[in-house]
């Protein structure tokens, strides 16, 4: 790149800073800004094209092209040369652009007599704003340089746009993040919230785009990536010997960091004019832009890094910390592109619901949200980059919609759901007292599923009998270090005090899979989810199993106490599991503690081996659990962390039910107890479906159970049994169907 250029282009930059200093409307900018573009770059037409709507691009100004054009000219994302731009994030340049791939003809403006043609997007941290375009008469395309100085032009109006420099009247432009937008999500947790936005990690506003002087910024920039480059080799040194993903992703950092290509194009772009905050964040929008349409998981994560990386940067350069000074509102909606557990418990119960961009259905994140029951959406695209902290949100939990901004229709729409869902739990409160009591005159024993001690005071107020599964896993997984025997014990004496005496069934650890501890060495294995998980890790690691039993029998102090061991895929773990039991409390004996007054060690049934395993096996174990998260996708061979196939195969599929029955009638014949906590448990439907099937006993979260009972109490499971009978005999795949007409019909 030539001074000469380099000059023009800072030449240039300087001329749209005096246009944006003038205090002139919004389109007036516009327009002045098109005709200094077109008149630096020695083009007969400039034309800006912004976003009206999401899939909308609207001609803006024009130097050039028929002024009647400008607000009429519009395209569908992905139309013609200039919705192409916008549809890929890619610029097109071309010498005869009637001929190009989509070119598309738009009499209005006069266009048909430019050949050349160069549109770039506008685009500002992967959110596509518009395109801007010069086309000339002469059919040439343009050079690499200008290709690049338009792009750096690009990256200001970007900038310009965000700051809401175009705002006006009428056919003028609305400011930025002020439009309802609704984005499909993926639901984890349901129920349904109103807030306001809570920004886990503020977005760092630059407010300054275009530089004086090159050569300050250029010190600038070096000093911050100076800083960046050391405060990553700190980070390194902590992390090394730990988790080896960790140091994986900081080596990917430092990788990036000390990237001359990274740093070389950040400082050309200060040349042309850009600040240095400017010219990391161009850099950051178009590893954005590549992130967006990257197929491949590596490469994806790696533009990640990079991502990161820059916001570090750029909170060096602006001094803008994670804290802004912002209050956060009475009711917030976290919003977060991934967040940790630990990082969601300290927010804990404060949080109306969660919005996250990435996520997934079974992360720990998921799992902390669900035993807090805040409403929780996962795979929410863009919201990061869209929300602002303080903008009215409406999560809806149930169907994966999240309402940014949502109209006054959405509003009436949503509260109207909200108050409907509030109405059916006054119902349900009415009759928590009442047993779950069935009009054939059977009853359902309806527990419910925690793993926090802050889900205890539930226990009251949702008319659970008792606690059907404490997940213990989480303790171990919002710390940074493998909690000690004294603390556990504590804490399980407070979740049996909180019981008031009512049965609490401790699952031992249940890790593995997707649920890695941070300070255990993760396993690199093909297959998590059939790997070394749940007791297979309590039977190799007697030691971590063996702390666990001690605390719970400590915490006992001689009342009843129910362990059931996870993940249990044939009889000889199980009985290994009852024998390490029978060993710990003989020592605890030993050593003068006080043993339980009766012990219960039970089995999840999460694989279907287990619905096989010999008799012996029925007899000598204590209860069974069927564990439905996992066993369906062990019967249906279906990932439930998929959501391609998790959604596939229906619970209330007649061959899966049909299996349940199986487990039903053995534990019938040999009087074993047997409940089922997997998460269908909760599911109005499906639960009467299990009790129609012969399940006595269901375990779900506490806002599920007021649901579950209401409808126990309204149906026949005679007649439902017969419906699905029918179902199976007719070769129906699942009986959903015909449960839903044999309900609607007997409302
Ligand atoms: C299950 O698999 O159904 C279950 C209750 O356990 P988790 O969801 O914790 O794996
Ligand atoms: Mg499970």
């Amino acid at each position: 790149m030539s001074d000469a250029t380099e000059t023009e282009s800072r030449k240039l930059l300087q001329r749209l800073r005096d246009a944006m200093a003038e205090d002139s409307a919004g389109q007036a900018r516009l327009d002045k800004i098109t005709h200094l573009i077109a008149d630096s770059t020695g083009s007969e037409v400039c034309s800006i094209y912004l976003f009206r709507d999401s899939e909308t691009l609207e001609l803006c100004a024009t130097e050039g092209l028929n002024a009647e054009a400008v607000h009429q000219t519009r395209m569908k994302l992905g139309e013609g040369l200039v919705g192409r731009v916008a549809r890929y994030g890619r610029v097109i340049n071309t010498a005869d652009a009637p001929s190009a791939k989509g070119f598309r003809y738009m009499p209005e403006t006069g266009e048909e007599i430019y050949s050349s043609f160069l549109g770039v997007p506008v685009q500002r941290l992967g959110e596509k704003q518009g395109v801007l375009v010069v086309q000339s008469k002469d059919a040439r395309e343009y050079s690499a340089d200008e290709v690049y100085a338009l792009e750096v032009v690009a990256m200001v109006l970007a900038e310009m746009t965000e700051l809401g420099a175009f705002v006006g009247e009428g056919a003028a432009l609305a400011a930025p993040h002020q439009n309802p937008a609704l984005i499909r999500a993926t639901t984890a947790q349901e129920g349904a919230a109103e807030g306001h936005v809570w920004l886990h990690e503020p977005r760092v506003v630059v407010t300054n785009p275009i530089a004086e002087d090159p050569h300050a910024e250029l010190v600038r920039l070096r000093e911050a990536v100076d800083e960046l480059r050391v405060s990553v080799d700190q980070m390194l040194a902590g992390a090394s010997g730990g988790d080896a993903e960790q140091v994986q992703v900081l080596e990917a950092y430092r990788m990036f960091a000390n990237s001359k290509g990274w740093l070389r194009r950040m400082e050309e772009d200060i040349s042309r004019g850009l600040s240095a905050e400017a010219a990391v964040e161009k850099e950051q929008s178009q590893a954005r832009a590549r992130m967006n349409m990257a197929t491949d998981a590596y490469l994806r994560e790696r533009l990640h890094d990079l991502d990161d990386l820059s916001n570090r940067l750029l909170r060096i350069l602006t001094g803008q910390g994670q804290n802004t000074g912002a209050d956060m509102p009475s009711d917030p909606i976290l919003i977060a592109r991934n967040i940790g557990p630990a990082e969601l418990l300290d927010y804990g119960r404060s949080l109306k619901g969660i919005v996250l961009e990435e996520g997934s259905v079974g992360s720990h994140a998921a799992i902390v949200a669900r035993a807090l029951a805040i409403p929780l959406v996962v795979h929410a695209g863009g919201i990061t980059t869209d929300a602002l902290n303080g903008n009215h949100i409406m999560v809806d939990g149930d169907q994966g919609i999240v309402h940014l901004r949502p109209d006054d229709t959405v509003v009436t729409a949503f509260r109207d759901k909200i108050a409907m869902q509030a109405k059916a739990q006054e119902r349900y409160a009415s009759i928590r007292e009442k047993p779950a009591t069935t009009k054939c005159g059977k009853t359902i024993s309806l527990q419910m599923n925690a793993g926090l001690m802050a889900d205890l005071p539930s226990l009251e107020g949702s008319g659970a009998e008792g606690v059907g599964l404490f997940r213990t896993e989480l303790q171990f997984l919002v710390r940074n270090q493998m909690p000690k025997r004294s603390e556990l014990s504590a804490l399980y004496a407070r979740v049996l005090d909180a019981a008031h005496g009512k049965r609490v069934v401790f699952r031992t650890l249940d890790i593995g899979s997707d649920k890695v501890l941070p300070y255990m060495k993760p396993n690199d294995e093909p297959n998590p989810a059939l790997g070394w998980r749940a007791i297979r890790v309590g039977l190799d690691k007697r030691g971590v199993m063996r702390m666990q039993l001690q605390a719970l029998i400590r915490a006992a102090a001689g009342r009843p106490l129910t362990i059931m061991f996870p993940f249990v895929a044939q009889y000889e773990e199980y009985r290994q599991a009852r024998a390490e039991m029978e060993k710990v409390m003989e020592r605890e004996r030993k050593l003068g503690h006080v043993l339980p007054e009766k012990v219960e060690i039970g089995a999840m049934l999460e694989t279907p081996s287990l619905a096989f395993a010999p008799d012996k096996f029925y007899e000598e174990v204590d209860f069974l659990s069927i564990g439905g998260n996992d066993l369906k996708q062990f019967f249906f061979a279906a990932d439930r962390e998929n959501e391609r196939v998790r959604k596939r195969y229906d619970s209330l599929n007649v061959s899966f039910l049909t299996f349940l029955e199986g487990i039903v009638k053995r534990c019938e014949a040999s009087g074993t107890s047997l409940s089922f906590c997997g998460e269908d448990a909760g599911r109005p439907v499906e639960a009467i479906c299990l009790a129609a099937m012969g399940l006595r006993a269901l375990s779900m979260r506490p806002a599920s159970i007021g649901p579950v009972k209401n409808i126990l109490r309204s149906v026949d499971l005679d007649g439902l049994r017969r419906v699905i009978e029918e179902g199976k005999l007719r070769g129906d795949q699942s009986v959903r169907p015909a449960v839903m007409n044999y309900l609607r019909s007997n409302s």
